[in-house]
């Protein structure tokens, strides 16, 4: 791909080719380093991104220094996890003034309460057989990074336990399982007013990724909506279009923009940044049109 100064961001989500708000880096679970990540988006065509690693904004510094070089525009952006009624529940902040407010607290309070979890993780995983739980977890990690439960589930693929990573979070680490500690996460009501109190744009991540009905979804979206939250992603890497389609149905009728995003990790996969699904014509306006992104969304033009 050319590159080109920025120019004005779209005025649909129809066509929001080279736009990809949710992708993750070493600062999390993701394989690629924050400018590496960032060199691969250039290549790939996106001119837009967000970093949205894992609880944490430990990667924006570095991937906007590269960014910026590239001619590529860099949301500042996070993923923190939270619970809603049992559920594990993924809460993207678009961060375009950065860490304010409640949620720098915010943001040690993730890392501590992904240490005891890690632990309590460690202790299940350990009556399953796998000894020493949490030091191989660590090492899998490689270097100082909170852990996750993909840390876990490749501990437990080395040990021999499980043949490959999908077996392990199949068995062990999915929603219900043993190693799906949720009890240490914020509820999202709290997640949200973080986001807002940082100036940013809470937006649910990946609706359909909660194993919920239409009607239980629907819910969700109406307790994220009165937390505050503004937005969801209408897709989420590779989905059905008549399920996007309906999902932007539920996104309309509550007033919610529309972001979206990859949900890129490593390569090798069917997974690149910038790749998803198509985006079906649709009245849900784009999340970079909401009034508190507009300082972005002119940074570069
Ligand atoms: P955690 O942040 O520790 O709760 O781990 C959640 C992360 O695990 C997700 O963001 C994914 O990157 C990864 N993950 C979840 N489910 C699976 C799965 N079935 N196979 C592989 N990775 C998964
Ligand atoms: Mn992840
Ligand atoms: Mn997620
Ligand atoms: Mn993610």
């Amino acid at each position: 791909m050319p590159m080109t100064a920025p120019s004005a961001l779209p005025a649909s989500l129809a066509e929001s080719q080279g736009i990809d708000f949710h992708m993750h880096s070493t600062a999390s679970d993701g394989a690629l380093s924050p400018d590496e990540l960032v060199a691969l988006c250039h290549r790939k065509g996106v001119n837009c991104m967000a970093l949205t690693d894992h609880d944490t904004v430990a990667g924006v510094e570095a991937a906007a220094k590269a960014a910026a070089a590239l001619g590529i525009r860099l949301l500042p952006a996070t993923e923190l996890s939270s619970q809603w009624r049992g559920v594990n529940i993924h809460v993207v902040g678009l961060l375009p003034v950065g860490v304010r407010g409640s949620l720098a607290s915010g943001l040690e309070f993730q890392a501590r309460a992904r240490e005891a979890r890690a632990e309590d993780i460690a202790a299940r995983l350990e009556k399953l057989g796998l000894a020493d739980a949490l030091t191989r977890a660590r090492e899998q990690a490689g270097e100082l990074r909170p852990l996750g439960r993909p840390d876990f589930a490749r501990a437990m693929v080395a040990a021999g336990l499980v043949p490959d990573i999908a077996t392990a979070f199949k068995k062990h680490l999915g929603s219900g399982k043993p190693g799906d500690v949720k009890a240490h996460w914020p509820y999202l009501s709290e997640v949200v007013e973080w986001i807002v109190a940082s100036g940013g744009v809470a937006v649910l991540a990946h609706p359909l990724r909660y194993g919920m009905t239409r009607r239980k979804r629907g819910l969700l979206l109406d307790a994220f909506r009165e937390a505050g939250g503004e937005a969801a992603e209408l897709v989420s890497g590779f989905q059905n279009p008549d399920v996007t389609r309906d999902l932007a149905r539920q996104l309309d009728e509550r007033g919610l923009y529309g972001s979206l995003g990859s949900d890129f990790h490593f390569p090798g996969g069917p997974l690149a940044p910038g790749t998803m699904s198509p985006i079906p014509r649709t009245a849900v306006a784009p999340v970079w049109t909401h009034p508190r992104m507009v300082t972005f969304a002119a940074s570069l033009d």
